[in-house]
C-alpha cells in the first residue's frame, strides 16, 4: 500500500491505527492486540514491544520492537495533521498522546475498514479454509444431536474439534433448542435437548486471523406445525435472497426481498435482525445488509446471508449462508445441506 493514496485524501501527515483487525489487515502480525500501525508519508510500521521478539519476521511492515519509553519518543516526533481511530482508541490513551506529540490529532472512522471490504484471493483462501473446518465440525455436532444431551456439551464438542485441528472459534458456538430458538443470540445453556424440538446452531472457525459463518436448524424427531412453517419460509426467504445477490446490487434491496417474502408467511415481524454482514478478520464487518446500508456490493466481497424468525415462548429458525461476490454472480462458501432436516 502506497501510504499517500491513503493518507492524501484525508489531508493527514500520518495515521496512528489501533484496531486489532485494521494492524493486522496492514501488518499481518499475528498478535495484533499488543500492537499499532502507524502510516507516515515514508511508510508504514508496526509498533509491538519486547514481548515479540519475533515481530520483524511475522509482520509484513517494517516492525519496531520498542520499549515503553522507546515509543512515546516515536510519538515526540509526530508533526502535522496525525490521524487516529476514533472508535477504537481510548480517550486516556488519545489525551496521553496529545501530550507527548506536538501534532494535531484528528479523529477518523472506517478508513482501514473500507479497505478490507473487498478481500484478496489470499483472504478468500483464508476464510474457505475456516469454512471448511466449520462444515466438518457441524457434521460431527449434528451427530451428537439426541434428547437429554446438553445444548453446552455440543457446543463444546464443537469448539473442542476445531482447536483439535488447529483453528479457533470464530465465537462461541450458538446451539438453541426449543424455546431457546427464539433467541437469535442465545449462546449455549445447560438445557437438554428434547425429542420434537428444532435446534439451531451457528458456528464459525478462525483461520490465521479470517473467520467463518454458518448456521443450520434441524429438526430432533419429528417437528411439525408452525415451527415446520417457519423454516420453509425462512428457507424461501433466504433463496429469494441468494438468487438476487451479486455485483452491483444494493445491500438493502436485498434485505428487502428477504423481508418481503417472510411477509407473505406474515413473518416478517418475527425476523429482529438484518439479513447478513461482511465476514473476514472480524466476524461481523461491512458491507452490511439491512434495511439500513447504503452499501452496493462488489466482487471480492464475503457476506452471510441469514434470514430468520424468532416465535417468543415457541421456538425460532435461522440458515446462514456464506457468500463470496464474484464478477458474475456469487460463489456458495458454506456447503452443509440446509434442507429440512431430521436427526
Ligand atoms: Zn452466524
Ligand atoms: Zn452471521
Amino acid at each position: 500500500m502506497d501510504p499517500k493514496t491513503l493518507l492524501d485524501p484525508l489531508g493527514l501527515d500520518a495515521l496512528y491505527i489501533t484496531r486489532p483487525e485494521n494492524v493486522r489487515y496492514l501488518s499481518g502480525f499475528p498478535h495484533p492486540e499488543d500492537a499499532q500501525a502507524l502510516v507516515t508519508q515514508e511508510g508504514a510500521f508496526l509498533l509491538t514491544d519486547p514481548r515479540y521478539p519475533e515481530a520483524g519476521r511475522e509482520s509484513r511492515i517494517p516492525a519496531k520492537v520498542l520499549r515503553r519509553e522507546e515509543k512515546e519518543e516515536v510519538f515526540r516526533g509526530l508533526k502535522g495533521r496525525v490521524g487516529f481511530e476514533a472508535e477504537h482508541l481510548p480517550y486516556a490513551a488519545l489525551e496521553r498522546l496529545r501530550e507527548l506529540a506536538p501534532a494535531e490529532w484528528v479523529p477518523t472512522k472506517g478508513v482501514i475498514e473500507r479497505l478490507r471490504l473487498k478481500k484478496t484471493p489470499e483472504e478468500v483462501e483464508r476464510i474457505r479454509a475456516a469454512q471448511a473446518l466449520a462444515e466438518e465440525a457441524l457434521a460431527h455436532a449434528l451427530g451428537l444431536l439426541k434428547p437429554g444431551v446438553a445444548e453446552r456439551e455440543v457446543a463444546l464438542e464443537i469448539e473442542f474439534f476445531l482447536r483439535k485441528r488447529g483453528a479457533g472459534v470464530a465465537f462461541p458456538p450458538i446451539v438453541a433448542s426449543g424455546e431457546r430458538g427464539a433467541l437469535p443470540h442465545a449462546g449455549a445453556s445447560e438445557k437438554p435437548l428434547g425429542r420434537g424440538e428444532l435446534v439451531t446452531l451457528d458456528l464459525g472457525a478462525r483461520v490465521e486471523g479470517y473467520h467463518s459463518d454458518m448456521t443450520r436448524t434441524v429438526a430432533l424427531g419429528q417437528v411439525n406445525g408452525e415451527l415446520k412453517r417457519a423454516f420453509f419460509a425462512v428457507l424461501e426467504a433466504l433463496e429469494k435472497a441468494l438468487e438476487a445477490l451479486g455485483p452491483g446490487k444494493s445491500a438493502k434491496e436485498v434485505d428487502a426481498l428477504a423481508r418481503k417474502a417472510l411477509e407473505r408467511h406474515g413473518l416478517d415481524r418475527y425476523f429482529v435482525h438484518s439479513l447478513g454482514h461482511g465476514v473476514g478478520l472480524a466476524v461481523h464487518e461491512g458491507p452490511a445488509l439491512s434495511p439500513y446500508s447504503e452499501d452496493t456490493l462488489e466482487p471480492g466481497m464475503v457476506v452471510t446471508v441469514e434470514p430468520g424468525v424468532y416465535l417468543p415462548g415457541v421456538g425460532g429458525v435461522r440458515i446462514e449462508e456464506l457468500v463470496l461476490i464474484t464478477a458474475t454472480g456469487i460463489e456458495l462458501l458454506s456447503r452443509s445441506p440446509r434442507d429440512w432436516q431430521e436427526v
